[in-house]
């Protein structure tokens, strides 16, 4: 049996951005991953399938796993030859315990590497505008927990210590811990009138933040409901949000966008959106449905046409099913309808002679023009039902066209939580007429959000369902679509 090893990995604060590449890879390669309640949504999306995934945390008010339990169990599967993901929120070294379950596996003799995450307590106020430390304002910073069992409050922290420590001080605690904390820090003699902040969420899509200072930041808190989990920031560097803030700066700050293209191709538009700080909610209505075909003989076509990355990606299941592989692609051109599709070619060893600039069959015919194919027998593998302007302007230009369809695009119904979701959105976007036909058909609805539509097409398939859009992109892609978006927030 081959021995095993844990991980102690840091997960982050929260947003999914912030997990390191170390950890991601451990999540994909992981047999067992036991984890906390505060890891950032989707951190597990890349376990394997017949991944062991335990969930190890706390529940407010429900019973946890004890940590001589977590610990105990780490060992059994380190020495059961697992390869062990223990996935924290954070740092697993700051208050973690991942210390303590690092010293169980050392007595244990089980193999152990820790991967450190982005502590909460440093990404929580830089995405609050809250430098931990700064030239002018702090030399030094303090990380301390605020005991969340308030029996134990005044034993292990030295408050005159806190109180006169030269730097910034970040409390890592439960929110009911704060009037108690800042009644001890002012009493032990810390300036009232101290700069404080607290940041709730920090990193997530809800992110709240309440500044003040030492003598009524507790009182703000409390007025403004904020929720766990937060870190209070305690120093001159609190104050600096006010010229630093930025996240909420961004155009779309607030504002949370559904997405209702299929989950392969959600990234692309999820990912622009995200980077002017909107929050996305993906919808996906539309699923891939392999067909089973036979591989088609590739070496017999002069050019090869692909359409999406899952037909790139079931054209290589079905030649690998006869034995078959990269090779079968020899002496063809071979051309991608996009970036998405010619990345999924060079993940399987093909580099794409042809990509059109823009996303959409003509281009792609366009881009061709300078192939010689008159004459040539040319492979479309694709969608069924996809349009014919491909395979029919092949055809104009005098070459003999094989159509494969590899598979079918059909509806899936959205489920509960999704759906209640969408009823938190403030826009919906289309950016194809399947996209809307499938999204109602999956029981989709747009609510009281604006509706936004790629382009004179999609708007008209809008209207035929009573949809009237309230955006149109100017430009028919995903900039395009964007940018609708930016100008209408800024109106
Ligand atoms: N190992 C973690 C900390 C675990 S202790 C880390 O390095 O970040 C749990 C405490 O971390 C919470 O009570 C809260 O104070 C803080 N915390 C965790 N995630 C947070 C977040 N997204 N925003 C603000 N505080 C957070």
């Amino acid at each position: 049996m081959s021995q095993g090893i844990v991980h102690l990995v840091g997960a982050g604060p929260g947003d999914p951005g912030l997990m390191t590449r170390r950890s991601l890879e451990l999540i994909a390669a992981a047999d067992a991953i036991l984890y906390d309640r505060l890891i950032p949504p989707g951190a597990l999306d890349g376990a394997r399938a017949d991944a062991e995934l335990r969930y190890v945390g706390k529940e407010p008010g429900a019973p946890a796993m004890e940590q001589q339990e977590i610990s105990a169990l780490l060992v059994d599967l380190g020495r059961a030859g697992k390869r062990v993901v223990r996935l924290k929120g954070g740092d697993p070294f700051v208050f973690g315990r991942g210390g303590e379950e690092a010293e169980a596996l050392a007595t244990g003799g089980v193999p152990f590497e820790v991967v450190p995450g982005v502590t909460a307590g440093v990404a929580a106020p830089a995405y609050a505008g809250i430098p931990v430390t700064h030239r002018d304002a702090a030399s030094a910073v303090a990380f301390v927990t605020g005991h969340e069992d308030p029996a134990k409050q005044g034993s292990a922290l030295d408050w005159s210590a806190l109180a006169h420590f030269p730097g910034t001080l970040v409390f890592y605690m439960g929110i009911g811990n704060l009037p108690g904390v800042a009644a001890r820090l002012t009493a032990a003699g810390r300036a009232p009138d101290e700069p404080a902040a607290v940041v709730a969420s920090g990193t997530l899509p809800g992110q709240t933040v309440v500044a003040g200072t030492l003598a009524n930041i507790a009182e703000r808190v409390a007025g403004a409901g904020v929720r766990p989990p937060a870190v209070t920031v305690a120093g001159p560097v609190a104050g600096l949000r006010d010229t630093l803030a930025w996240l909420e700066r961004r155009p779309l700050h607030g504002e949370v966008v559904a997405v209702t293209r299929a989950r392969a191709q959600a990234g692309e538009l999820a990912a622009r959106l995200r980077a002017v700080g909107a929050e996305v909610l993906e919808a996906p209505a539309i699923r891939i449905e392999p067909r089973r075909v036979e591989p088609p003989d590739l070496g017999a076509y002069s050019l090869v046409c692909l359409t999406s990355p899952n037909g790139v990606r079931l054209l290589f299941e079905a030649l690998r099913d006869v034995g078959a592989d990269a090779r079968a692609f020899v002496g063809a051109i071979v051309a991608a309808i996009g970036p998405g599709t010619a990345a999924e070619l060079e993940r399987h060893g093909i580099r794409a002679d042809v990509v059109p600039e823009r996303f959409v069959a003509e281009a792609l015919l366009e881009a061709l023009r300078h192939v010689p194919i008159e004459g040539r027998r040319v492979l479309v593998a694709r969608a069924a039902g996809a349009r014919d302007v491909l395979p029919d302007g092949l055809r104009e230009r005098g070459a003999e066209v094989d159509v494969v369809a590899l598979y079918d695009t059909v509806a899936e119904p959205l489920d509960e939580a999704r759906l209640e979701a969408l009823g938190r959105a403030t826009y919906v976007t289309f950016t194809s007429s399947s996209t809307v036909r499938f999204f109602l058909k999956g029981g989709g609805r747009v609510g009281a959000a604006r509706v936004v539509s790629i382009g004179p097409v999609t708007s008209a398939t809008l209207r035929e369902h009573g949809i009237e859009p309230h955006l149109e992109a100017a430009q028919h892609d995903l900039d395009g679509l964007v940018r609708a978006i930016v100008e209408d927030v800024r109106r």
